[in-house]
């Protein structure tokens, strides 16, 4: 790869330090790749390809999928994009850093036993075409019970990672208890275990909607150094113009709130990536994507929001939105088994929800 081609990645705070078993710099960005699986409806592979070398190409580096997303067809179309991606091929392996997950597999299909997850690791480095992965994440350890989690899946991937196929091990959930719980499990169980997960990767609780991740769980992680990874900066689709799809588990009042705000500007998720890069504490946030002109103006306005200086239109769109949305501002939604939701961030009509959902 030519010196300098990838453009961004000397501007300060694009490359940041993801702290882990090892840690590495990754950028302020990552591409998230469940739109590769029809997650936010068709995505054309062709525009894909192109996308995943545009986002290499311009300095990202992380790049996230799961056996979950189109059911193993966003790591198949992942794993195709890599490959023929010429600025990829062009580089050594370690200028990438690759994550799947492990554990979920269908909306209500989960597997977090050992035998599952080595087998699903396996899969995932067939599909991705590759002999490692940088990071493997347990997904959406809420709907598990977290004494079998840290027993079973965690030593699974721990064994694959002394055998070099993952490098480092994370955890992701929508509620901060499940992650906060999981984490404290994981010290408590002495059985042969050599400690807590490497990463914790959160979403939607670190953007314009809801800073919770940043308050009350990523100061204590980074005093144990675990690296937080962010993801859904534009809350599933909520904080863009077109909306979020239609399986989106927000309550209605944040749904009506977001279309509010997207009337102050035609960019809203340019003031929401924006707003979200300035104020999280992640080392890395991830944004779905799908088209080169979705590459190119998240990664423009990573650039900006590190820099301090937006465009004026954005800056001043900024407070309009802001008020549509503090009548809603924190709220959340139910999300696994009842004992791993965070009961007292949920509206008392979700609590009833939850336990009859029980
Ligand atoms: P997101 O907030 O990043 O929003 C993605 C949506 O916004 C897609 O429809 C995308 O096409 C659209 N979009 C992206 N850039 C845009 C732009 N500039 N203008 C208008 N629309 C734009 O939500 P996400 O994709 O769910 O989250 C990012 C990634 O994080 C995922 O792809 C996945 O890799 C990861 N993630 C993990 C978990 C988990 O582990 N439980 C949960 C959510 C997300």
């Amino acid at each position: 790869m030519a010196a300098g081609q990838r453009g961004v990645e000397e501007r300060p705070g694009w490359r940041r330090a993801l702290p882990g078993r090892e840690t590495k710099d990754v950028s302020a960005i990552g591409f998230g790749a469940s739109p590769l699986g029809g997650v936010f409806g068709h995505a054309d592979e062709h525009e894909a390809a192109l996308a995943v070398d545009r986002a290499f190409s311009r300095g990202i580096s992380l790049f996230d999928t799961s056996p979950f997303y189109g059911s193993g067809a966003s790591e198949q179309a992942l794993g195709r994009c890599l490959a023929a991606s010429e600025s990829m091929n062009a580089s050594p392996r370690s200028s990438l850093y690759l994550c799947s997950k492990v554990g979920r597999y269908g909306p209500s299909s989960f597997d977090f036993s050992g035998e599952a997850v080595r087998k699903s690791v396996f899969t995932s480095l067939a599909r991705l075409g590759t002999a490692y992965l940088d990071a493997v994440h347990m997904h959406d350890v809420e709907f598990a019970d977290l004494n079998h989690v840290t027993r079973s899946a965690l030593p699974a991937l721990e064994q694959l990672r002394r055998e070099g196929h993952v490098r480092n091990i994370g955890v992701s959930a929508l509620p901060l208890s499940a992650l906060r719980k999981l984490f404290s499990l994981a010290k408590k169980d002495e059985r042969g275990r050599e400690g807590t997960p490497d990463l914790c990767l959160s979403y939607c609780r670190s953007n314009l909607l809801d800073s919770s991740f940043d308050q009350l769980l990523q100061p204590e992680l980074a005093s144990k150094h675990v690296g937080c990874i962010n993801a859904s900066p534009l809350a599933m689709g909520l904080l863009t113009n077109a909306g979020p799809p239609s399986w989106h588990p927000a309550p209605q009042s944040v749904k009506d709130a977001c279309g509010n705000a997207a009337r102050h500007t035609d960019n809203l998720a340019g003031v929401a990536l924006r707003s979200c890069i300035q104020r999280t504490r992640a080392s890395c946030t991830l944004v779905g994507m799908r088209s080169r002109d979705e590459v190119d103006s998240n990664i423009d306005a990573a650039i900006e929001a590190l820099s301090g200086k937006w465009q004026s239109e954005l800056a001043h769109s900024l407070s309009g939105v802001e008020t549509e949305l503090d009548p809603v501002r924190g709220m959340t939604w139910p999300s696994g088994l009842a004992e791993n939701n965070d009961f007292d961030l949920l509206a008392q009509e979700q609590r009833d929800e939850l336990y009859r959902n029980a």
